[in-house]
């Protein structure tokens, strides 16, 4: 797991790195204080192995022992939190949080506090999601989860143009027929960030669908009778308009 959290960073920082000398600047040679703190407590969590629950040193006794100002130390512990890795108790100080992956991510995934290139990165890796998923659909489906999902088409106040909610309600029980957990909370959490990059990508263009455009009914069609394949080229289909927002 360290290890290909490693081969990730590096990978990213080649190409920052890259990035950087075409701009003509050189790279840091020092990373703030701020995040030598952060690292150092991160490497200390894992080589005694703190579970979570357990009482982490405080405040106070971090800046003594690393001999940095508490401004550093509280900024550092207020990332580890933010991410999920500790938390506060109030009579306990603070404790090792229970792993989770999503849970950090739940807490910084809000339109308005990320820079317009992550919206951007998370508006196309919704797509990515939703085109992957096809095998995982077929492999799982059950006569139950379509009936749900006639349902939910069934109770849409239009097939051609359904509202938010209705949209939200078809793909989350798509996610969710996944049977992956972790992937359907994925998506709620990426929700919100594909529709604000959506509504602002759209201002000014019309709404109306082409003739040959595949609805919800339509993936539900394919769902019951088609193949993997017929699956993933309708929802090609079903999200073009978005695709073409992104002009690939
Ligand atoms: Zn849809």
């Amino acid at each position: 797991m360290t290890q290909s959290i490693e081969i990730v960073r590096s990978i990213l920082e080649k190409k920052n790195t890259m990035a950087a000398k075409k701009k003509g600047l050189k790279p840091l040679n020092s990373v703030s204080m701020t995040d030598r703190v952060e690292n150092i407590l991160r490497d200390y969590f894992q080589e005694n192995a703190f579970k979570p629950g357990d009482s982490l040193p405080g405040e106070l006794e971090i800046a003594e022992k690393l001999d940095v100002s508490r401004n550093v130390v509280r900024e550092a512990l207020s990332r580890l939190r933010m991410l999920g890795i500790i938390e506060s108790r109030t009579r306990r100080g603070m404790i090792m949080a229970r792993p989770d992956i999503l849970g950090g991510l739940e807490r910084v995934m809000n339109p308005f506090i990320l820079g317009k290139d992550t919206l951007n990165d998370v508006f196309e890796m919704r797509l990515i999601l939703e085109m992957g998923m096809a095998e995982f659909l077929f492999a799982r489906k059950t006569a139950q989860d379509i009936e749900e999902l006639e349902e939910i088409v069934a109770s849409q106040t239009s097939i051609e143009e359904p509202t938010k909610e209705e949209e939200i309600r078809f793909h989350t029980k798509l996610y969710d027929m996944t049977g992956n957990e972790t992937f359907t909370r994925f998506q709620i959490l990426l929700l919100p960030v594909f529709e604000h990059v959506f509504k602002k990508y759209r201002k000014g263009k019309t709404n109306t669908p082409p003739p040959d455009h595949i609805h919800h009914d339509g993936l539900v069609k394919v769902l019951k009778t088609g193949t993997v394949n017929d699956f993933r080229n309708a929802m090609q289909t079903h999200l073009k308009p978005y695709f073409d927002v992104i002009d690939l």
